[in-house]
C-alpha cells in the first residue's frame, strides 16, 4: 500500500494500492435505487436501513463503515489496443471486504466517490446517466444468469458534474452520483500488466498468490504449476463469459484490459448495449469509430487480452511454463466455440447433438441479419410459439418473428428445424417451450428503456428506475407492467438515434 496522503493525480510505483478518503457529494444526497437482493442476500441488512440517512452518506463516501481503510487499486491497461500505462481506479474507492452469514467474501467498492493518486486529468465524479446505467445493468445480468459484479445502492446529489456529451462539441452540467457496487474480486488483467511491464516482479507474484489463494481454491499454492494452472482457468472462463455475453446479445462497449476481470466476470459497464437488429457489427460505443469492441468482435477481443494477460505472467513462468501457456491459450478458440454452440442449442431448445445442428443456428442468424429481426425477441417468441403454429406459419401478434419470416429461405429453416425437434427422444412441444423460455429472455436493458428512466431519475423521479430493476429482476417471466410500459414491443423509432459514449 503506497501511504503518500492526498489524492493528487501521480505515477505510482512499487504498490498495489493507494490509500485515498473519498471526497463527499455535495448537496442534498437522495436514494435513487436499492437493491434489496444484495442489501439483505449478500450485505445481510435490512432493506429498511437503505431509507436512514445514516445509509446515504456511508453509500455514497461521507462516512466510512468502522475500521475501513479506502484505497484505490493501482492498475493499467492495454486501451483500444495500445498500452496505457498507468490508469488505476481513478473514481472509485475499495471500502474493504465483508465476510457474510453464507461465508462468502465480497469486497465493496463506491464509484464515483471522489478522486484518487489515478485521477489523471479526470474529476473522479459518475454523473446520474451513467450510474443509473450501470446500477440496472449489472443487477440485470445477474438476473440474466451472466457472472458480473453486484449492485447494492445508488445515490444522488446535487453536485454539478461537467461532461463533453457526445463529442460534438455540446457540453453539459449534469449532476454527481455514486453507485456502491459489490464483486468477489474487482482485480483486472490491468491489475497483473502495470506490475509486470513496470518490472515488479516480487509484486507480481505476491499478486498472484493472494488472487490464487483467495479466488482459485482448486489450486494448490505448493503446485509448481499454479500459475499455469491460474492461466487455463481465466482462458476458460473468459471463453465461457464471452460466449454468454454473445447468447443475450450484450455487448460491453470498451474490452480494455482494464475492464477484464481476472475472475471472469463482467465489470466496468460503461457504454455497453444489447443489440436489437441481428448484427456482428453492432457497435455500442459510439466513440468506438474503428468499431474495435463490435459485438461480433468480443471473442477475438477476449483472445488479444488473454495474449497480454499471458505476457504479464511471463516473468513468473518457466520457459517451459510459457510455451505450456501459448498452447492453452490456442486452446481458446475452439473451448469459445463449444460454448457457444451449446449455449445457442439451447436457445433453440436442442437437445442431443446432431451434425447438421452448427449449420441450423448460422443459418437463422444469418436470415436474422438479413432482416434486421429483433435477437431477443425473434429467440423469445420461438420459445413462446407452439408446434402448431409453427407448422401452420401463423405469426400472428408476433413481430420479430413476422420480419424474420420475411426472408425467402425462412421456410425451409423452418422446415428443417421442426423436422430436428420432432426427432428429440423424450421431449413434448411444452417441454420444448419451457426449456426455451428459461434461456431467451423476454426482457432486456435496451438503452432506450434505460434512456426514458435517466430523464426521469435526472429530474429527481426514480419510479422507472424501480421499475426497471424490477421488471429485470424476472427477466423470463412475462409481466403485465412490462408490457404494458412496451418492453416487450417494437422498440420505439427514437431508439435508433440514441447515442451512448464513454464520457460517463
Ligand atoms: P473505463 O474504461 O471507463 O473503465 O475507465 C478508464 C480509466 O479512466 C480508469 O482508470 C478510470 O478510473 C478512469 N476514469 C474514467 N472516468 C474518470 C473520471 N471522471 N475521473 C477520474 N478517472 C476517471
Ligand atoms: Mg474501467
Ligand atoms: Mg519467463
Amino acid at each position: 500500500i503506497d501511504v503518500v496522503d492526498g489524492n493528487f493525480a501521480r505515477s505510482v510505483k512499487n504498490c498495489i494500492f493507494s490509500k485515498s478518503i473519498p471526497t463527499p457529494l455535495k448537496g442534498q444526497l437522495r436514494l435513487a435505487a436499492a437493491s434489496k437482493e444484495v442489501i439483505e442476500g449478500i450485505l445481510d441488512l435490512d432493506v429498511a436501513v437503505t431509507q436512514s440517512d445514516d445509509f446515504l452518506h456511508y453509500a455514497s463516501g461521507g462516512r466510512l463503515p468502522p475500521g475501513s481503510i479506502p484505497l484505490a487499486h493501482r492498475y493499467g491497461g492495454y486501451q483500444f489496443g495500445y498500452w496505457a500505462g498507468q490508469l488505476g481506479d481513478g473514481r472509485a474507492h475499495s471500502l474493504g471486504q465483508y465476510t457474510n452469514r453464507k461465508g462468502e467474501v465480497w469486497e465493496l467498492q463506491l464509484k464515483g466517490s471522489g478522486k484518487t493518486p489515478y485521477s489523471r486529468s479526470g474529476d473522479g465524479r459518475a454523473v446520474i446517466r451513467s450510474s443509473v446505467r450501470e446500477f440496472l445493468c449489472s443487477e440485470a445480468m445477474h438476473f440474466l444468469g451472466v457472472p458480473t459484479s453486484r449492485a447494492a445502492s445508488l445515490i444522488v446529489s446535487d453536485e454539478p458534474v461537467t461532461r463533453d456529451q457526445f463529442y460534438d462539441g455540446n457540453v453539459k452540467t449534469e449532476r454527481g452520483a455514486v453507485v456502491l457496487r459489490l464483486a468477489r474480486s474487482w482485480f483486472r488483467i490491468g491489475s497483473l500488466e502495470i506490475l509486470s511491464q513496470s518490472g515488479e516482479i516480487d509484486l507480481l507474484r505476491k499478486l498472484l498468490i493472494f488472487v490464487i489463494d483467495e479466488h482459485f481454491p482448486s489450486i494448490s499454492s505448493d503446485d509448481p504449476d499454479k500459475y499455469l494452472v491460474f492461466y487455463s482457468t481465466v482462458v476458460n472462463e473468459t471463453a465461457h463469459l464471452i460466449a454468454q455475453w454473445m447468447s443475450i446479445g450484450f455487448a460491453h462497449g470498451v474490452c480494455n484490459t482494464d475492464n477484464f476481470s481476472l475472475l471472469s466476470i463482467t465489470i466496468d459497464y460503461g457504454p455497453f448495449g444489447f443489440m436489437e437488429s441481428y448484427s456482428p457489427n453492432f457497435v455500442p460505443n459510439t466513440s468506438d469509430d474503428e468499431g474495435r469492441y463490435s459485438i461480433g468482435a468480443q471473442a477475438d477481443v477476449g483472445l488479444f487480452n488473454l495474449q497480454k494477460l499471458l505476457v504479464a505472467l511471463s516473468p513468473v513462468l518457466s520457459k517451459q511454463q510459457e510455451s505450456k501457456a501459448e498452447h492453452i491459450l490456442n486452446g481458446y478458440v475452439d473451448i469459445y466455440h463449444k460454448r457457444i454452440h451449446q449455449l445457442f442449442k439451447a436457445k433453440l431448445g436442442l437437445l442431443e447433438e446432431e451434425e447438421d445442428d452448427g449449420y441450423l443456428i448460422a443459418f437463422l442468424l444469418k436470415m436474422m441479419e438479413d432482416t434486421q429481426s429483433d435477437f431477443t425477441m425473434a429467440f423469445r417468441q420461438l420459445s413462446e410459439v407452439s408446434a402448431q403454429r409453427l407448422q401452420d406459419r401463423d405469426f400472428t401478434q408476433l413481430w420479430a418473428l413476422e420480419d424474420l419470416s420475411s426472408h425467402k429461405l425462412f421456410p425451409d429453416w423452418l422446415s428443417v428445424y421442426q423436422l430436428r425437434l420432432i426427432r428429440q427422444q423424450n421431449d413434448s412441444d411444452l417441454d420444448r417451450q419451457q426449456r426455451m423460455r428459461n434461456v431467451n429472455p423476454r426482457y432486456v436493458l435496451r438503452n432506450w428503456m434505460v434512456e426514458s428512466a435517466i430523464s426521469k431519475a435526472e429530474m429527481n423521479d426514480f419510479s422507472e428506475v424501480e421499475l426497471l430493476h424490477h421488471i429485470l429482476s424476472f427477466p423470463f417471466v412475462t409481466q403485465v407492467t412490462a408490457e404494458e410500459a412496451g418492453y416487450a414491443s417494437r422498440p420505439p423509432v427514437w431508439a435508433k438515434r440514441l447515442k451512448v459514449s464513454c464520457s460517463s
